[in-house]
């Protein structure tokens, strides 16, 4: 399957139920798989689900936000403006009416008008993700946060807020990836008053005991043991660690297991955390559907005017660039086939930058199923169960992953090899226009079908808002596509997929049972 460029994909977004997506903003065709495990999913203990297998699955992923590594968020509180976006147009991206707002203290809302009758998605987005798990020993408390999210506060305790949730008949739930962290509820349009109060009290009000802190802890140590039960969460935290030498990319959304463990002993952070992160100026409010402009706003001033901005944020490492090729042999311990996963660094998200566009497109060329690769590795010569590769959307720079289920494993080699090959021949014979037309159509199409309901809207909307605060990105972005070239193509084929760019990571089942793989 194949993934609408753009954000989308990779695959770890830990996320509590949902699913929706991701689809979107990452570029990139077949199958991919997730990356990591470890990203977050919300309170309980959901299924994280690494990455399925099939043939085009990917898990989950979002995308992230923007700004280049720096500080996130030191960025000085915007005047209060109020304006309207875009307006509906044909050829747009995204051809909503969308109003926008930024109140007193920092905070950004949007309306998007969408044809849903009745029904409203109320989605709140933290831009902050793993991506901003700067300090030694705490990567995975993105994640872990969001479970934390909901544990109550004195007015709503955690058996009153998902009373309410149940009374008003919504669905609700969160999730965490690299670069941000999401809590979204889909309900009826009564209901909105109800939901800005009960979501703004716990952004500002949440409490919770030590206890319940360990506890939860205990969750999170359970959601990563099952993802690592899944060969897919070993690989990507292997690719990550070993392509990353300063920046926080080098975790995955779940975090390091040490510092999983670690955990429990970390309730004086975690209220550090919450008091850094979950601020106006860091926080935007996307409300799709069945609403009127005014009562959003009258609403999210009532509820969260009150909220106050907090202390700077620290800065994000910028990761220098990698100068030789770096390979991990992993074993595992089980039956597994034999994988391979190779990552090259791409630069961070943009609206400027044709690169990125030309990126989707080559995942496009290499990785759909109609590619000649694809076809002959995986329909041809049956070497290869799934092929996949995407160019994940990104705040910072990140990597353009490849992941290959290959049947036997002395076809490791010669997988890894075609794949190279084919990189190098649209490197020298770059593509003509037809074929590159048929790839932008094809990109554009995907996008909208994400756009099919208010709430997978409110989600794609939610994915560029993480990775540049402003949801007009989105067009932005799209309109890069437009001026791609065959000449970008062979450009960035050869640009990006130098061996010295890359790592590569080989999993193959113990041989040796008794040696333990994992
Ligand atoms: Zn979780």
């Amino acid at each position: 399957m194949r993934q609408v460029p753009f954000l989308a994909r990779r695959g770890q977004r830990l996320r509590h139920a949902v699913t929706l997506t991701w689809v979107l903003l990452s570029s990139g065709s077949g199958a991919m798989s997730s990356r990591a495990a470890g990203a977050a999913d919300a309170p309980a203990p959901k299924p994280l689900s690494p990455a399925p297998a099939g043939a085009g699955s990917r898990p989950s992923v979002p995308p992230t936000p923007a700004p280049a590594s720096g500080p996130a968020a030191a960025a000085a509180v915007p005047s209060p403006s109020q304006e309207h976006v875009m307006n509906k147009s044909g050829g747009e991206a995204f051809p909503f009416p969308v109003d926008q707002k930024v109140f007193a203290n920092g905070l950004r809302a949007y309306v998007v008008h969408y044809d849903s009758p009745g029904l409203v998605a109320y989605y709140s987005v933290v831009r902050t993700g793993s991506r901003n798990e700067v300090e030694p020993g705490k990567s995975g408390f993105a994640h872990f946060f969001e479970h934390m999210m909901f544990r109550g506060t004195d007015k709503y305790s955690q058996e009153a807020y998902n009373a309410v949730i149940k009374e008003i008949g919504a669905d609700s739930n969160a999730y965490t990836s690299d670069d941000l962290t999401v809590y979204h509820i889909l309900a009826g349009k009564a209901a909105l008053p109800r939901i800005v109060e009960i979501e703004a009290d716990r952004f500002q009000n949440l409490k919770y005991s030590e206890p319940d802190f360990e506890k939860e802890a205990r969750a999170v140590l359970g959601e990563y043991n099952k993802g690592a039960s899944n060969p897919f969460q070993k690989m990507f935290e292997a690719l990550f660690d070993h392509a990353f030498t300063r920046h926080t990319y080098k975790h995955t959304t779940i975090g390091f297991l040490k510092d999983i463990e670690n955990m429990p002993h970390e309730f004086a952070y975690s209220r550090q955390f919450f008091d850094r992160y979950y601020r106006p100026d860091n926080v935007t409010l996307v409300v799709v559907g069945d609403v009127a402009t005014e009562t959003a706003w009258d609403l999210i001033e009532k509820h969260y005017g009150g909220w106050k901005g907090g202390p700077p944020r620290p800065v994000v490492p910028s990761e220098p660039p990698q100068a030789a090729e770096k390979r991990v042999a992993l074993g595992w311990t089980g039956a597994t086939l034999p994988q391979l996963l190779i990552g090259y660094h791409t630069p961070g998200f943009s609206t400027t930058n044709v690169d990125l566009a030309a990126l989707d497109v080559l995942a496009e060329l290499l990785f759909a199923e109609r590619a000649p690769l694809y076809k002959r590795l995986v329909i041809t010569e049956q070497k290869v169960e799934t092929l996949s590769g995407a160019n994940e959307a990104h705040v910072d720079p990140n990597l353009f992953t490849i992941l290959a289920r290959v049947k036997k494993p002395e076809d490791l080699p010669g997988v890894e090899a075609a794949i190279s090959d084919e990189v190098k021949r649209l490197a020298r014979e770059g593509i003509d226009d037809k074929t590159l037309r048929d790839v932008l159509s094809h990109v554009k199409y995907a996008f909208a079908a994400q756009l099919a309901t208010a709430d997978k809207t409110a989600n794609v909307a939610a994915q560029f808002i993480a990775l540049t605060g402003k949801i007009d990105a989105i067009n932005a972005y799209f309109a890069l596509y437009d001026k791609v070239t065959p000449a970008d193509i062979k450009r960035i084929a050869a640009q990006y997929f130098a061996p010295s760019n890359r790592t590569v990571v080989t999993l193959k089942a113990n041989t040796d049972a008794k040696k333990a793989g994992r």
